[in-house]
């Protein structure tokens, strides 16, 4: 059996029709760009997760770097984030000119907000908790200790639509939340896209000026160097059919993860487990493994298709070599690297695949 480790057709078939249906419209309206479909989307989203504000971007990378921007952070500032972040999250602090100070990950693979106290100082500008792999890093310890030092807090919710803390929805929680609609997203659109959420109105504005190089209005007045950051149209009414969906998207994959849970059964393989006050949209279902590696070709060998996020640590990565670091430097995101990998998870997902899936892993060599 060949199973890919995220099969996008199968989500589309889910409701094709309807995503048809609003493309022709879209196409019919002859309006592509900052339209009716972009309005009412981000009118649906702010609903969803719960805030006053929503303005679209054209994917969760911009919405980072507009993000920090807004709250005025800048060169000679710093920025916490978890060691373990993806790339696009450390990105948006240091196209900024602020420098990243990365703090380790806990056992449920977020930001360990008990290590963070140390690294605060007169720089420290803000705290991006980057909710990784469909759960909430810990809300309550990371807003306390914002409130103690005068912090902003960004959520980055890419890969945590419809993830709550104590009942309350991500992306509603910080000063201002970053979303991706890239299409492997658990709301994904079909092409690029991504959002701002926020309760307040004037970093909506903001981000509105920004995203349109700098106007408020539509055409040549432009009060700032801004940005074309944009959601189109057709991505605006596709997420709309698809937000409809969304809480049933993940209840999906929450039934597929509650069977990973129960069935895979191998001493060398642990799946990570989901911090008591979150639950988990499962963006990721990941398991640590010593032998990763090993397991990973095996899975291959299988016709099974993983992946591993992320192989490379930000402060590994060529890219921010001048920040200095080097291997050791942050060991629990390093020995992360080296034992994570995202089994097959997506919509659509057959139970005859989950079986064979399930049925390999407890096959792998003890
Ligand atoms: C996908 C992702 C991003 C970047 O979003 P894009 O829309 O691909 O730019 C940022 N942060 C996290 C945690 C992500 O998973």
């Amino acid at each position: 059996m060949e199973i890919k480790s995220n099969n996008l057709k199968r989500q589309f078939d889910l409701h094709a029709e309807e995503y048809r249906r609003k493309a022709q419209e879209v196409l019919d309206s002859g309006w592509y760009i900052l339209g009716s479909e972009v309005r009412e989307f981000e009118k649906e989203f702010a609903s969803y997760i719960g805030s006053k504000c929503c303005a679209g971007v054209a994917s969760g990378m911009d919405a980072l770097t507009i993000a920090f921007r807004i709250l005025g952070v800048g060169k000679n500032d710093e920025v916490i984030v978890c060691s373990n972040a993806y790339i696009a999250c450390v990105m948006g602090i240091t196209l900024n000119g602020a420098t990243p100070v990365f703090v380790e990950p806990d056992i449920y693979d977020n930001l360990d907000a008990d290590k963070i106290e140390e690294k605060i100082n007169s720089r420290t500008k803000a705290i991006l908790a980057v909710h990784l792999y469909g759960q909430s890093c810990d809300m309550t310890k990371i807003r306390e200790l914002a409130e103690k030092y005068d912090l902003k807090v960004v959520e980055d919710c890419a890969q945590a639509h419809g993830t709550t803390w104590k009942g309350k929805k991500c992306g509603s929680i910080g000063d201002i939340a970053c979303w991706s609609f890239y299409p492997t997203k658990n709301l994904g659109a079909f092409g690029d896209g991504g959002a701002i959420t926020t309760d307040d109105p004037e970093y909506d504005t903001q981000v509105r000026i920004i995203r349109n190089y700098g106007s408020k209005k539509i055409h040549y007045e432009n009060d700032i160097i801004g940005m074309n950051s944009r959601l189109d149209e057709m991505q605006a009414g596709l997420l709309r059919v698809k937000l409809k969906y969304l809480d049933e998207l993940n209840s999906e994959r929450n039934r597929i993860a509650g069977r990973y849970l129960k069935e895979i059964d191998h001493p060398l393989i642990r799946p990570l487990l989901t911090r008591p006050g979150s639950n988990n949209v499962y963006h990721q279902f990941v398991v640590h493994c010593e032998k990763r590696d090993q397991l990973m070709n095996y899975l291959q060998d299988n016709g099974i298709s993983t992946i591993i996020h992320y192989p490379i640590p930000p402060h590994l990565q060529k890219a921010y070599a001048d920040l200095g670091y080097r291997e050791g430097d942050f060991p629990i995101a390093e020995k992360y690297a080296k034992e994570v990998l995202s089994l097959p998870m997506y919509n659509g997902m057959r139970d005859d695949e989950i079986d064979y899936v399930i049925d390999k892993l407890n096959r792998f060599e003890r």
